[in-house]
């Protein structure tokens, strides 16, 4: 049975007789099956009687003026049917003054992997982000946070800020759960016509190319205009980003294991993606 809570109070009360042995798992609500393995991932971790809460908050702090905080969907019902299915123990809906009581500044230490890829066209969205997991890890003090692999950099940053500022939360990467053609499943995906959800299917088929021919020998500068050239298959797609940085989303190194990133638009919405190659010999 999943509890569903709103303010600190509630939250407060229903942890009451509760395990303390707590995973946090922060989402912006839309659950679909790719929340709720993280969900099963943080039930894992805590074991069966430990405690799982499901954050369910649209944070508009990380929106930027034209982005779509207004229509991002937001379903509480049904988040309450996956979060219980997947067996959360509390799905906690604050409301924004319970997330930003008062105006006191949180300080957050920015680097220039703020400024890349996602950051490159959302300013301030990543210290957003590391603003609002740290509020959700003050109010919660979980154990551990399990975090998507989906949102690469989200998680690397989150990962650094909570090794410094809260070294005894652990963080649990979740891997990316896929649909039936491999698009990452994503709460923005329903927003896709027809025609763009079966043009979305390429952003996999063109990670997956790229791993593909990474292991035939292709170079990180041919790796990124082959994931390119099987996007541009179809008009339907403008890509943001193409790009290969290193695990710590550094320039990559000598045989590194690096990560292809990429985003892409269809239409007004915006999808990313990404998948771990292997670029020993091929740099
Ligand atoms: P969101 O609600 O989109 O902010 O995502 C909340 C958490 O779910 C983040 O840690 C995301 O990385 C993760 N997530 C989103 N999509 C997926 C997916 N397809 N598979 C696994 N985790 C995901």
């Amino acid at each position: 049975m999943t509890i569903l809570v709103h303010s600190n109070s509630e939250l407060r009360t229903a942890l009451n007789g509760l395990s303390n042995n707590i995973c946090l798992v922060p989402t912006m609500g839309a659950l679909h099956e790719g929340h709720a393995s993280l969900i099963k991932l943080a039930k894992k971790y805590v074991g069966s009687t430990g405690c799982v809460i499901v954050s369910d908050f649209v944070n508009p702090k990380q929106f930027g003026v034209n982005e779509d905080f207004e229509k991002y969907p937001r379903n509480l019902d049904s988040d309450l049917i996956v979060a219980q299915n997947a067996g959360a123990n509390i799905l906690w809906a604050p409301d924004v003054k319970d997330v930003y009581p008062g105006q006191w500044p949180l300080e957050v230490e920015t680097d220039l992997r703020f400024e890349i890829l996602e950051g490159r066209n959302r300013p301030g969205h990543f210290s957003a982000v590391i603003e609002v997991v740290t509020r959700l890890f003050d109010i919660v003090q979980p154990n551990a946070a399990v975090f998507g692999e989906k949102d690469f950099q989200q998680l690397i940053l989150i990962k650094e800020m909570a090794n410094k500022r809260n070294p005894k939360i652990g963080i649990i990467a979740g891997p990316t759960r896929r649909d039936k053609d491999e698009l990452a499943l994503s709460s923005r995906n329903v927003y896709l016509s027809s025609d763009q959800r079966n043009a979305a299917a390429l952003i996999p088929q063109a990670l997956k190319l790229a791993i593909k021919e990474s292991k035939n020998g292709a170079n990180v500068e041919m790796l990124k205009s082959i994931v390119k050239n099987k996007l541009k298959e179809s008009d339907l797609i403008e890509i943001d980003y193409v790009e290969i940085l290193g695990n710590d989303l550094n320039a990559i190194g000598a045989n590194e294991n690096a990560r292809i990133l990429i985003a892409v638009k269809l239409g007004d919405t915006r999808l990313i993606d990404n998948m771990s190659v292997q670029l020993k010999g091929n740099l």
